[in-house]
This record gives structure tokens, sequence and C-alpha cells, in this order.
């Protein structure tokens, strides 16, 4: 989001709430992680079928809208679980968890 010259309003209000979807997740978190943060401010972890979910410091794995940015429950559902698989093959080696 910018800032757009000249396009200032002054609105009469008793309540104001601030509804900004679509702005990343809480950068204090992954910065306390020092996790990697792709464009949109995201956690930046791929989806592949082999390391996926892993973000760049060592076990600290990623997914839904951390990893994706703000989307849908199913998008959630289906990244938990192939995370899920994923940080299972990396603790043991290999995994049975359905992707
Ligand atoms: C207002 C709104 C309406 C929506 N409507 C729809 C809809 O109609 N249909 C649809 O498909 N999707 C909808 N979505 C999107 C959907 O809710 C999300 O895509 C989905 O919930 C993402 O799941 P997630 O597990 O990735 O993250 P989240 O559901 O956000 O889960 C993250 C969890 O981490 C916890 N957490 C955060 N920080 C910390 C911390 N420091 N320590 C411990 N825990 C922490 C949070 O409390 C939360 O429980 C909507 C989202 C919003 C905000």
């Amino acid at each position: 989001m910018t800032e757009v010259p000249g396009t200032e309003q002054i609105l009469k209000a008793d309540l104001v709430l601030l509804a900004m979807g679509f702005v990343s997740p809480v950068a204090a978190v992954l910065e306390a992680f020092d996790v990697e943060k792709d464009g949109r401010g995201n956690a930046r972890a791929s989806t592949d079928f082999m390391g996926g979910y892993a973000t760049s410091v060592d076990k600290v794995f990623a997914a839904g809208d951390m990893r994706r940015g703000q989307s849908l429950v199913v998008w959630a559902i289906r990244e938990g679980r192939q995370a899920a698989r994923a940080v299972d093959e990396f603790l043991m080696g290999s995994s049975d968890l359905p992707r």
C-alpha cells in the first residue's frame, strides 16, 4: 500500500475500525526467528515434495496464511497436512502421512 498524494479526506466518525486484509503476517514473529520473507512479507518456503514448507531457518516450517498470504481455509488445511508430512519426514527420514 502506498499513499497517493492529494487524495486525503476528512470524515466525521465516532469509531474507526481498520479492516486491512492482505497485509502479511505479523513481522515481529518472523523476525524473532530471523525467517527470510518473500516480496509480500510472508515466510518464504516452497511446497516442493521434498523439503517443502521448510523456511530459511533450520527446523522452522511455515504453512497456510503465514507462508501463502491471506487466503482460503481449504488452502490452509491442505498446507497444514502437507507441512505435517514434511516435518515428519524431516524428523523421521520418511513419512506414512498422506500428502
Ligand atoms: C475475517 C476473515 C474472514 C474469512 N473468511 C473466510 C471464508 O469465508 N472462507 C475461507 O475459506 N477463508 C476465509 N478466511 C481465511 C481463513 O480464515 C484463513 O485462510 C485460514 O484461517 C488460515 O489458516 P492458518 O492456519 O494458516 O492461520 P490461522 O487460522 O490464522 O491460524 C494461526 C494461529 O496461530 C496463532 N498464533 C499467532 N501468533 C502466535 C504466537 N506468537 N504464538 C502462538 N500462536 C500464535 C493464532 O492465534 C492462530 O490460532 C477468512 C479470514 C478472515 C480474517
